[in-house]
């Protein structure tokens, strides 16, 4: 699956999804495993690291990235599972565009691969997930 893998996407560790003003949002499974991971009180994880707005929590900007980025991620067992999943996204398969958009911003993704053959060799990623 490796090599499956690598025919699409080779992440470059440039860290540009890492930096912006805003992460992604965390889903309970996360905030329990970053915990974990982290070996620290919840309240304590939640006062260090992450910020939340509307009931929704991400984790913290610093000096305009991810509080966990530090020449990548530092806590890669434990970060939230969108973090996990991207670059490759199910929305890809529902239009060609969202590859491009996601190909813009990761230069990670091969782009000498066909949508049709991307999306087929996603699929199989996907699955085996
Ligand atoms: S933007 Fe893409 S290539 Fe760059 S670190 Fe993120 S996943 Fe890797
Ligand atoms: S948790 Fe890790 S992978 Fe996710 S945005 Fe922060 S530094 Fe990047």
């Amino acid at each position: 699956m490796k090599n499956e893998l690598a025919k699409i996407f080779a992440c470059r560790q440039c860290g540009h999804c890492c930096h912006g003003k805003t992460t992604v949002s965390l889903i309970p499974d996360d905030l329990d495993r970053m915990v974990a991971y982290l070996r620290l009180p919840e309240a304590e994880v939640k006062q260090r690291y992450l910020r939340e707005t509307d009931g929704v929590i991400q984790m913290k900007i610093v000096d305009g990235h991810c509080i966990f980025y530090n020449q990548g991620c530092s806590i890669h067992p434990g970060k939230p599972w969108r973090c996990t999943e991207w670059p490759l996204h199910p929305s890809i398969f529902a239009d060609p565009a969202n590859l491009g958009v996601i190909s813009d911003s990761c230069p990670g993704i091969k782009r000498d691969v066909s949508y049709e053959e991307f999306c087929r060799i996603l699929r199989k990623l996907i699955a085996a997930r």
